[in-house]
């Protein structure tokens, strides 16, 4: 079952800048997905159908088979389903205490005192930002604002949470944190979508991925059917993962025996190579 599905969505901006181009995206309940493409491709534009924040110009977007509703009452609702992690976290955080943030989502929509009390640590312990409550968010370094915006979106306890880059920005331990904890929350049943231009990433987390290249959706499939069509990769101004390109030369150049798909992790690469050359190597 997908929990969010577009249906040939076309938008433009109002100084006419055509952003999406008749997309079809479906995320399926559970999972986590891809949307990869580089700068300005349209990937946040896409992020910002998914609760309503703006409104397709053609097409529709279905929340758990649910078309939005862009009345009040419908956006509350989608928000309370579908929360949406912004690229850069000042864009989301503006209260004068981290607490204070997180505390806003679910004060919002008249949760009593305690459950919003509850909600809070409960977010906070989650992104590992306890003992942090009372500082102020421009204070924090930019991993640990990422964890409170993120903390301010779990606080909702959405069904769908949609990440836009939660990468960026970011050192590569504060990055793998990221990520692990979105791997931890997909464990117990989360939806994740993310969006990135970072195509190492794409194949260790997702089941899926979307290509998205100037408003349209090139390519869909498995990152291993995704990553095999070399070709529109390149064309749409992103590469191969680092490691299947060395397999890409080391079959290419050195006339070695690996062929596509190419392995798109190391420990796939590692199994391959061992296959091909263990009894050489022994
Ligand atoms: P991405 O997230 O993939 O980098 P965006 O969705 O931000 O891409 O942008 C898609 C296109 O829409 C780009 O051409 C960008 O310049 C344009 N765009 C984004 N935001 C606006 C805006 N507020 N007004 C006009 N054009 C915009």
């Amino acid at each position: 079952m997908n929990v969010i599905e577009t249906k040939d969505i076309t938008y433009s901006y109002p100084d006419g800048t055509l952003a999406l181009k008749d997309v079809e995206f479906n995320a399926a309940k559970g999972k986590i997905i891809a949307l990869l493409g580089p700068n300005g491709a349209g990937k946040s534009t896409l992020f910002l159908h998914f609760n309503g924040i703006l409104k397709p110009n053609k097409g529709t977007v279905r929340v758990n088979g649910e078309p939005l509703k862009y009345d009040k009452a419908g956006l509350m609702k989608v928000r309370q389903k579908v929360g949406i992690v912004f690229q850069n976290p000042d864009d989301q955080l503006f209260a004068p205490t981290v607490m204070e943030d997180v505390a806003f989502g679910p004060m919002n929509i008249g949760l009593p005192d305690e459950e919003v009390e509850e909600r809070v640590k409960e977010s906070l312990e989650r992104v590992g930002m306890e003992g942090l409550e009372n500082k102020a968010p421009h204070h924090l370094s930019g991993g640990q604002k990422k964890r409170v915006a993120i903390a301010g979106i779990l606080a909702m306890r959405p069904e769908i949470m949609v990440l836009d880059e939660p990468t960026s920005g970011l050192d590569p331990k504060g990055a793998s944190q990221i990520m692990h904890l979105l791997y931890n929350l997909n464990q117990e049943g989360m939806t994740i979508v993310i969006s990135t231009h970072d195509v190492d990433l794409v194949p260790l987390y997702a089941y899926n991925v979307y290509i998205i290249s100037e408003g349209k959706i090139i390519k869909e499939g498995s990152p291993l059917e995704v990553f095999e069509d070399v070709e529109t990769i390149r064309g749409a101004n992103l590469r191969l993962p680092r490691i299947a390109h060395l397999m890409e030369i080391l079959g290419k150049e050195d006339k070695l025996p690996f062929d596509k798909p190419y392995p798109l992790t190391i420990g796939e690469a590692r199994r391959r190579i061992l296959k091909e050359f263990n009894d050489r190597v022994r």
